[in-house]
């Protein structure tokens, strides 16, 4: 998961404000830490701390940063844990200077990669993959200071899913894997060019889309001047994250030309033709069942009703250490609104059913409102595989669905009937056939192997 967001000024002046910003409006895309690194063409300054934005950034600790480059990250943790040390951006000290690297996506073969660079005498402060990505970056700087040969060289070796914004010097470089896994867009105003994971954060700091970056293509500025490359190994064969359309983006982003809303409305709409029901209303799980919800009842003419009432205040990291606190957090987060759901026949609407927990807590909660009967509608088909691009989710054995039928989940959650949307749905749905289906068909985009094997 994680956010990225930067920002070139060529009137060279201070951009950390916008930089905070922008990352405030990619909260979504984690809420475990953030940073920010600023460039003044010499030094990189930075900040960085465990907590959503507003809570790690002061005003006192933005005021001490000064620059004209800056990057910064939200961080949702899929490799290493939740410490310090293993919040971006990573700044590495080296002979031929600072390189500040924030990173969104998971590298498959970082293990091997990193045993390699150990081997040869370099020590990791965090436990985290991108880290690996700054070490290798520092090792083809200092055979040859040249940084885009270097992150050619680099790219070459990563088996994976990066988007990342680097600066070096008076540079700012941003750049997106050759399967174009996760998003990364470019936005313009007269003084400076942006960088975000989603064209929302750009909306936020009032700045125009220009245009996304294509899956291996790097972009690089420089004094006021954009030029672009073409990263080794991209052959036009794009494989973007179907999950960034069904969960994972904000809705009001636009991914590629192809809007979040739409596609959710889109995934409803499929979802109530594919898997039509008597029910008497239809409810989504909030937030992210309310578009889906909106499009099915357009489609099924079924009222619809927002049943579950979510308390938009709660933060997402809970310490529970008792089942009782656990039942507690669920209904702290959501509550029926009782006389929607009593003696109806309910449609309940999620995005996603990754282990089954929250679907079964979801049900039991409907039906002791007095919902006579409970069925659930999912936006995403069958998730049957783990992801190793950074999608945070489970092993094999853990995916309920990776070894049940839709009866047998039905079961297992108390739900009267389970039916998710289809494969082919979901395409129709997004509109692009140039995505990873990997959790949904278990065949993956790159060679996956040795995470298999670790599995094992
Ligand atoms: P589970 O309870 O394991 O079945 O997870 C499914 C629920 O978690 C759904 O309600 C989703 O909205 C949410 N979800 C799905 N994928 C993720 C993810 N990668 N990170 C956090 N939440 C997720």
């Amino acid at each position: 998961m994680c956010g990225i967001f930067g920002i070139y000024s060529h009137e060279k002046s201070n951009i950390v404000k916008k930089v905070y910003y922008g990352l405030y409006a990619l909260q979504h895309r984690g809420q475990e830490g953030a940073g920010i690194a600023v460039g003044n063409g010499k030094e990189i300054g930075y900040y960085k701390g465990l907590g959503l934005v507003p809570e790690v950034f002061s005003n006192k600790n933005l005021q001490n940063l000064y620059g004209h480059i800056g990057i910064g990250h939200v961080r949702y943790s899929t490799t290493g844990g939740n410490i310090i040390e293993n919040c971006q951006p990573f700044v590495v000290n080296s002979s031929f200077g600072k390189i500040a690297i924030a990173h969104n996506g998971d590298i498959v073969n970082s293990s091997e990669l990193k045993r390699e660079l150990e081997k040869n005498g370099h020590i990791f402060v965090s436990s985290t993959d991108s880290e690996v990505i700054a070490q290798l970056l520092v090792r083809e700087l200092l055979k040859d200071d040249d940084i885009i040969s270097a992150i050619m060289k680099v790219t070459e070796k990563l088996n994976g899913a990066y988007s990342l914004l680097i600066i070096y010097d008076d540079t700012l470089i941003a750049l997106r894997d050759p399967k174009g896994f996760k998003p990364l867009c470019i936005g313009k105003d007269e003084g400076a060019y942006y960088f975000s994971s989603e064209s929302c954060a750009l909306d936020i700091v009032n700045v125009d889309f220009e245009k996304d970056v294509s899956p291996g293509e790097m972009v690089v500025i420089k004094n006021n001047e954009m030029k672009t490359y073409k990263l080794p190994n991209s052959n036009g064969n794009a494989s973007t994250c179907m999950f960034e359309y069904v969960y994972f983006a904000r809705p009001d982003s636009v991914i590629d030309g192809i809007s979040v809303y739409a596609v959710r409305r889109n995934i409803g709409r499929i979802l109530a033709r594919e898997n039509p029901n008597n029910s008497d209303v239809v409810s989504p799980v909030p937030d992210s069942g309310i578009i889906f919800s909106q499009g099915y009842t357009e489609e099924a003419s079924v009222p619809y009703y927002e049943a579950l009432i979510k308390n938009r205040y709660i933060g997402r990291t809970f310490i529970l250490p008792t089942q009782e606190e656990r039942d507690l957090a669920v209904r702290l987060k959501l509550n029926p609104v009782k006389h929607l759901l009593r003696d109806k026949k309910v449609t309940l609407i999620d995005d996603s059913i990754v282990r089954g927990t929250t679907s079964g807590k979801i049900i039991k909660m409907a039906r002791k409102a007095g919902a006579k009967e409970v069925h659930l509608r999912i936006g995403s088909p069958r998730i049957v595989s783990p992801c190793f691009y950074g999608i945070d989710m489970a092993t094999t054995k853990e995916l309920i669905a990776s070894s049940k039928t839709d009866e047998e989940i039905s079961e297992c959650i108390g739900a009267d009937s389970v039916a998710y949307l289809s494969i082919n749905g979901l395409v129709e749905a997004i509109g692009r056939n140039d995505l990873c289906l990997a959790c949904l068909t278990g065949k993956y985009p790159t060679d996956v192997s040795c995470k298999f094997n670790c599995e094992k």
